[in-house]
């Protein structure tokens, strides 16, 4: 599996203000979307394209144009703070939607709500910013490649040593774009040194 950690100056200040127990809600959703740019141009950079020639006011131009629309899939609710990044930089990108939540006590995923539009022809962004377990993320992927995708990438902020493997072992055919992996999981599944709960971060909630 390939897993793509993000090498930006940039990346790594969003990142900390991210991880900052200070940092509120407002701040959180603006650089998540920021944070989340950087991980969609890495998510996108071997798209395919073809030649599209276009008359400049002087002469002809032999440029391109990509081949392939995407489709989004962020997983409810923490997913959505990564949503824009993906529309800001490819508006013609259709979204689907995954409600999934970890049951506190096994920490394994239960899906609560799922609308997916048709995949095939379209690379899918699956956004879960904090692959932790591997759980909900490797269960979104098995979603998605039930609705026909089979160009995936997984795209999170934080992700973890375990989650990574439980992805590869069910999803060897994925690969992974994140800004950090993080030292392992703490006795409830969190991250270390992590930010804590993304969603209640983004969202304001405790
Ligand atoms: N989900 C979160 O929001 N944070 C973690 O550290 C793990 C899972």
């Amino acid at each position: 599996m390939a897993l793509t950690i993000l090498d930006h100056p940039l990346a790594g200040e969003l990142l900390t203000r991210l991880r900052d127990r200070t940092t509120g809600p407002a701040e959180y959703r603006t650089k998540t979307r920021r944070l989340g740019a950087l991980l969609v141009l890495e998510a996108t950079r071997d798209m395919a394209v073809e030649p599209r020639d276009v008359e400049t006011p002087l002469e002809t131009f032999e440029g391109t144009r990509l081949t392939k629309g995407l489709v989004a899939i962020p997983v409810l609710r923490a997913g959505l703070g990564l949503l824009d990044a993906v529309t800001d930089l490819y508006p013609e990108t259709i979204v689907g939607y995954l409600g999934m939540e970890r049951d506190e006590v096994t920490h394994e995923p239960r899906d609560y709500y799922a609308k997916l539009p048709p995949m095939e022809g379209r690379r899918a962004l699956v956004l879960d910013p904090m692959l932790a377990t591997g759980g909900s993320g490797a269960a979104a992927v098995t979603y998605v490649k039930e609705a026909g995708a089979n160009d995936i990438v997984f795209v999170c902020v934080v992700a973890a040593p375990e989650g990574m493997k439980r992805l590869e072992a069910e999803h060897p055919d994925v690969a992974v774009v994140a800004a950090a992996l993080d030292r392992q999981l703490n006795a409830n599944a969190y991250i270390l040194p992590g930010l804590g709960d993304f969603g209640d971060r983004l969202y304001g909630t405790t």
